[in-house]
C-alpha cells in the first residue's frame, strides 16, 4: 500500500497542472522586486490619467531611454529605439531587431483608455431654484454609473480656443487644489426615487452632474448669476468663453492618487488600471530590449472602450500605415518586405485585463477557468459573449507557444475566461490585429472592481505580467 500510495502521488505531481500564488514560495527578495516595480506602476499611473496624459507620459519615458520620434530617422538598423504619436491619443513604439523585417514583428498591444464622465460639449448650467452651477456629462464606456457619485472627482483636459490656441486643464489633482462632485440623494429620501430602481440603474445618465459652483455676480442685471461667476472664473484662469467647451475634450476622473492596499500592502489601487496596467508592463518591457532577434512593437491604442472605433482605435489605419512606413525606412537592407507579408507572419499579444475572482462572488466564474488574484498573468485563449460570439479565439498552435515561452522564462500565468459561460462577456483589440492573419492572443493581468472607479492588482502579477511580455519580446520566433 505505501507504495501504490507513493505511486499516485508521483502521478498526481507529473500529470496535475500546478496553480499556485505566487506570494506562497515568494522569497524577501522576490517581494522585494514586485514592491519596487510596484513603485515605478504608481508613479506612472499618477501621471496618466487620460489618454492624453498617457500618451505624454510614455514619450517622456521613452525618450529618456533612447526613443527618438519616426521622422527623425532616415534609416532604421538593428537596436534602432522609435516611436510615432498619432493625434496625441495613440501610439507606437519599437525596437528594430536583428532580423529581416520580413520575418514579421513582435507586438504587444493594449488600450489607454479607460472608463471616466466627459463633460457635454455644452455643459455647464445652472439650476433656478438651487442656484448651484453644474457641468453636465455624458460617461464614457462600461460604468455603473452609481460608483460615481458621492466620490472626489478631478477635471482633465484641453480646451481650443476661438483662435485655435490650446488649453490645458487639470483641476483637483494638486494638494489645495478643489475636487468636484456629483452629489447623491440622502437614503432617508431616496426611498421612492431610487430605492425600487435595479442596481445599474441606480444613478441614471442624466443624474451624473457635477457641482462647479455657488457664489453668484452681484448684479441684479443678471439673469444666470453664479453661470456667469463660473464663466467669469474660467475666462480669467484659463481664458475661455462659453463657446469654447464644443472644442474641448474635458474628463471628470477620479481625483485619487494610486495607494497601496491590505495590511500586506500586496495590491495597488488605482484609477484606469484597465488597461493602463498593460500599457506600463509591456513599455517596460520593451525599454528593457537592447538589440532584439525579432522587431518588437508596443501598440497603445485608444478609443478600446467605447468598441474600437475612430482613427485612434484599434480600427484605424495608422498602425498599418506605420508598419508600411517601417519597411521603407530598411529597404538598404532587407530590400522587398512589404507590409502584408511583414504582419501576416507577425505574432501578438493583446494586453489586456482579466476578471479577477471576487471572494464575495465566486458565482459568476466557472473557478477551474477563471483568474485568481496573485496567480500570475491571465492567457484569455477567447474572449466574446454567449458562444464565443465575436471573440477572437486563438489556435491551439499558438496557445502552445506562448506557453512554452512563458514556462521556459518561469512566468507565473494562468489561463482563464470572462466569467461563466452566458454569464456576460466582453471583447478586447484581439479580433481587429487578427485581421492581418497575424496569430495573437489577449493576456495580462487579473483585476478587482475592473471599471469601478479605482481598480484593484496585485503587486505579484504586475511584475510577472511585466516578465511576460519581456519573454514575448525576445522569444517569439
Ligand atoms: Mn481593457
Ligand atoms: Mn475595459
Amino acid at each position: 500500500m505505501p507504495n501504490a500510495k507513493k505511486k499516485s502521488k508521483k502521478i498526481e505531481e507529473v500529470l496535475l497542472r500546478k496553480r499556485e500564488s505566487i506570494w506562497k514560495k515568494a522569497t524577501k527578495k522576490d517581494i522585494d522586486t514586485f514592491f519596487k516595480y510596484a513603485e515605478g506602476y504608481k508613479d506612472f499611473m499618477k501621471a496618466a490619467k487620460t489618454e492624453r496624459e498617457t500618451v505624454a507620459k510614455v514619450v517622456e519615458l521613452a525618450r529618456t531611454n533612447g526613443f527618438r520620434e519616426i521622422s527623425e530617422f532616415k534609416q532604421i538598423k538593428p537596436g534602432d529605439r522609435f516611436y510615432e504619436v498619432n493625434k496625441d491619443k495613440m501610439i507606437i513604439l519599437g525596437v528594430a531587431g536583428k532580423k529581416s523585417i520580413d520575418e514579421g514583428l513582435n507586438i504587444i498591444t493594449a488600450h489607454l483608455d479607460s472608463p471616466r464622465l466627459d463633460l457635454k460639449q455644452l455643459p455647464l448650467y445652472e439650476d433656478g431654484e438651487t442656484e448651484i452651477a453644474l457641468f453636465k456629462t455624458h460617461y464614457y464606456g462600461g460604468i455603473k454609473k452609481y460608483h460615481w457619485v458621492a466620490f472626489p472627482l478631478a477635471i482633465h483636459g484641453v480646451v481650443y480656443t476661438k483662435d485655435g490656441k490650446k488649453v490645458s486643464i487639470e483641476i483637483g489633482e494638486k494638494a489645495g487644489d478643489p475636487v468636484f462632485i456629483i452629489p447623491d440623494l440622502l437614503p432617508h429620501l431616496a426611498r421612492n426615487v431610487q430605492g425600487e430602481r435595479k442596481l445599474f440603474d441606480g444613478i441614471k445618465g442624466e443624474e451624473l452632474n457635477i457641482i462647479v459652483g455657488s457664489i453668484p455676480v452681484q448684479d441684479e442685471d443678471v439673469k444666470q448669476k453664479v453661470k456667469v461667476a463660473v464663466l467669469d472664473y474660467l475666462n480669467k484662469n484659463y481664458g475661455i468663453v462659453e463657446e469654447d467647451f464644443v472644442s474641448a475634450e474635458l474628463e471628470a476622473v477620479p481625483a485619487v492618487a494610486p495607494m497601496d492596499s491590505g495590511f500586506d500592502r500586496s495590491f495597488v489601487l488605482a484609477y484606469g488600471q484597465d488597461d493602463r496596467v498593460c500599457v506600463y508592463t509591456a513599455l517596460t518591457a520593451l525599454m528593457e530590449l537592447e538589440k532584439p532577434d525579432k522587431w518588437c512593437l508596443a501598440v497603445f491604442y485608444d478609443k478600446e472602450e467605447i468598441g474600437s472605433a475612430g482613427n485612434t482605435s484599434a480600427t484605424s489605419y495608422f498602425f498599418e500605415n506605420f508598419v508600411a512606413n517601417l519597411c521603407m525606412m530598411c529597404t538598404e537592407q532587407h530590400c522587398g518586405c512589404d507590409v502584408k507579408s511583414v504582419l501576416e507572419r507577425s505574432k501578438a499579444l493583446s494586453g489586456d485585463v482579466d476578471a479577477g475572482v471576487d471572494p464575495t462572488y465566486k458565482e459568476v466564474h466557472d473557478l477551474n477557468n477563471a483568474a485568481k488574484m496573485g496567480y500570475g498573468i491571465v492567457v484569455t485563449k477567447y474572449t466574446g459573449v454567449g458562444g464565443k460570439y465575436s471573440a477572437n479565439d486563438a489556435h491551439a498552435e499558438y496557445m502552445g507557444k506562448v506557453r512554452q515561452i512563458f514556462n521556459k522564462a518561469g512566468v507565473a500565468w494562468q489561463s482563464a475566461e470572462l466569467g461563466k459561460v452566458d454569464e456576460g462577456g466582453g471583447g478586447t483589440v484581439a479580433k481587429y490585429l487578427a485581421m492581418y492573419n497575424m496569430d495573437i492572443v489577449d493576456c495580462g493581468p487579473a483585476v478587482l472592481s475592473m471599471h469601478a472607479p479605482l481598480e484593484i492588482t496585485s503587486k505579484a502579477d504586475l511584475y510577472h505580467t511585466h516578465l511576460a511580455y519581456l519573454a514575448f519580446y525576445e522569444n517569439m520566433d
